[in-house]
């Protein structure tokens, strides 16, 4: 049951998430109007919105108008729900799971926003310092598994990481680097984790990055031109980092 109601959670979390992202891009209002196709704009059916199970019954497309519903909402209709279930199995500590589930939501929400349109805002990023502000007040209030130093040591390596990588883009091509404003998510999210963690997350990004954009230019599906997102490798870091080790 319990499980249930968590799915249930990460799939509510990932329909908002993903209505914020395409709204707040075209200056739309959250509440009204209520949901449409993206493509024909046609008002849609409690039961045409259903994450999942409606790109199903659906067949991916838009009733009205047969425009394709992109995958990456269906990958992230998916993605949410199984990883607030590894959450939950893993972690004992109510705490955790809500902010590690909260710092997942939102770096899917950032990586939604980075896919579409390559930048965020500050308000974006400025959801994470409040989930970094929460862990550190749990921390000190003895609400989670570590001290505050540990969440301390985190942030320090993350702020260092951010400020080498600064400097070696700086050197090597003279000018402030393109989409610097990015790397402010780094800091924010090792509030969450110890020094450890925090470099663990960056290799594997790092890593799991260089050879996606390998693949991706090699299959042609992006051009060397385009912006890369960064902000889904850093997702999958930080997910590999949560679950897996
Ligand atoms: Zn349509």
């Amino acid at each position: 049951m319990e499980l249930i109601i968590i799915v249930v959670l990460g799939m509510i979390a990932a329909s908002f998430i993903e209505t914020l992202a395409y709204r707040t891009q075209r200056g739309i209002s959250i509440v009204t109007p209520p949901s449409f196709c993206d493509h024909c704009h046609t008002k849609l059916k409690f039961y045409e919105k259903i994450p999942v199970l409606s790109w199903i019954i659906l067949r991916g497309k838009c009733r009205y108008c047969g425009n394709r519903i992109p995958v990456k909402y269906i990958i992230n209709e998916l993605f949410l729900p199984v990883i607030y279930v590894l959450l939950y199995i893993k972690y004992k500590n109510l705490y955790e799971i809500a902010l590690y589930a909260y710092l997942v939501t939102v770096m899917a929400y950032l990586s939604l926003l980075d896919i579409d349109i390559g930048t965020i805002s500050m308000y974006d990023i400025a959801a994470l310092y409040i989930g970094s502000a929460v862990n550190t007040v749990l921390s000190f209030t003895g609400h989670l598994t570590f001290v505050p130093k540990h969440y301390f040591f985190g942030l320090i390596s993350g702020i260092t990481i951010v400020m080498v990588s600064f400097l070696i883009v700086y050197a090597i091509k003279k000018r402030i680097p393109m989409g610097a404003g990015d790397l402010l998510i780094i800091p924010a999210f090792s509030l969450f984790f110890g020094y450890r963690e925090v470099i663990t997350i960056m290799i594997v990004s790092a890593t799991a990055g260089i050879f996606a954009g390998i693949f991706l230019m090699i299959t042609g599906i992006v051009k060397r031109e385009h912006k890369f997102p960064m902000i889904p490798y850093l997702t999958f870091g930080i997910v590999v980092q949560l679950i897996l080790l």
